[in-house]
């Protein structure tokens, strides 16, 4: 039983995570089965099974979801779909949508910040574009007092990544934070490189299948880094943004910021829209502040498509959470 799905089995059976989703060596036929026939899924299905992991198509959508999370106490962070811009036209159009964003977020005086994908800013078509873009997003935020968050994506853009957010503070904007993603094993060593700056860190496991010799293979070693990087990143005095629905780390992250007798404010747990809600509120019900991911936009159906394409792994979480919702299980 070693797929994520044989985990959601295990999880119904008790509510508790016993059984845990491994890493790339151990993904299983069936998310990969699923993966394959996935394009030639009708449409208006992948959009069913997306439509709980994303707010909609319109800023409108986005503001319904987000207004909904802060009424139940949670805080969101916006993404403006689109990634891998084709051309600097489409870089553009999201540094728009982002100015957009910003304004509907004071507007409506929405708890949110925004997340924004190098990538979708051109950094695969020229790191001058992204940077300008980059620099726009991240002022017309300090114009409304709001805040970027820069997502990290694969291993070939950390470099560049981290030179970008290291420019951006060099400028004086504090406004911007980075992500760090423990399956990396570069990842703690950049968190003593940038402790200088006391970087404001969201702390990710990684989404992208990463090759043996940049990223741990093992789900146990992805965990441990993942409580070195944060016990350090703390220890330097980051504000952590804990962003992850694994019960261990979760535990792990309670007891690191209790130890240190921080207060609320000074850190905050982060989840997936639509994913292990309960655990979120259970979070909430505790004291801690949560910060929800909420992403919208038109590019829905290829964002979903390549998020599954690239990790077959979330494919069975997918599965596995449509299935126990159709039995009727609420899922942790
Ligand atoms: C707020 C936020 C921002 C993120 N930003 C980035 C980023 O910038 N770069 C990056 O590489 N990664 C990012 N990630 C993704 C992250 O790297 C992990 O891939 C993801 O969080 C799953 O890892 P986990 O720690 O939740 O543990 P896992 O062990 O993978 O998951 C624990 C449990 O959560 C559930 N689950 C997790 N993910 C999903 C899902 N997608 N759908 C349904 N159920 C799920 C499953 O029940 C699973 O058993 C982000 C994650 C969060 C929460």
């Amino acid at each position: 039983m070693s797929s994520p799905f044989a985990a959601w089995i295990l999880r119904t059976a008790d509510d508790s995570v016993k059984a845990r989703p491994i890493y790339s060596r151990f993904v299983s036929k069936l998310d990969r089965a699923i993966v394959r026939v996935l394009p030639a899924m009708p449409r208006s299905l992948v959009r069913r099974i997306s439509n709980r992991y994303i707010a909609g198509t319109t800023i409108a959508d986005a503001v319904r979801v987000v207004r909904d999370l802060n009424a139940k106490g949670q805080m969101a962070t916006v993404d403006v779909l689109g990634e891998e811009a084709s051309g600097r036209r489409e870089t553009q159009e999201i540094v728009r949508a982002y100015h957009d964003v910003f304004e509907a977020i004071a507007r409506e005086n929405l708890d949110s910040n925004v997340s924004v994908k190098p990538t979708s800013l051109g950094l695969n078509l020229a790191l001058e574009l992204c940077r300008a873009n980059l620099f726009k997003v991240v002022r017309h935020a300090a114009e409304s007092g709001n805040f970027v968050r820069i997502d990290m994506e694969d291993s070939t853009t950390t470099s560049d990544t981290l030179e970008l957010y290291r420019e951006l503070r060099a400028e004086g904007l504090d406004n911007v934070g980075i992500v760090l993603q423990a399956a990396l094993r570069r990842s703690f060593r950049d968190v003593h490189a940038l402790a200088p700056l006391r970087p404001n860190v969201r702390l990710v496991k990684g989404i992208y299948v990463e090759a043996p010799l940049v990223a741990y293979q093992e789900f146990e070693e992805v965990q441990d880094n993942f409580v070195r990087c944060l016990d350090e990143l703390l220890e330097a005095g980051s504000y952590v943004a804990i962003a992850t629905h694994d019960e261990h780390l979760l535990d792990e992250g309670k007891r690191l910021v209790a130890e240190r007798g921080l207060s609320r404010n000074e850190y905050e747990f982060q989840m997936l829209l639509g994913v292990r809600e309960l655990a979120g509120n259970r979070l909430v019900r505790d004291g801690h502040r949560l910060r929800i991911y909420v992403p919208f936009g038109e590019h829905w159906y290829e964002y979903s498509l390549r998020r599954l394409q690239e990790n077959p792994r979330i494919a069975g979480y997918v599965a596995s959470d449509t299935v126990s919702r159709l039995f009727g299980a609420d899922g942790t």
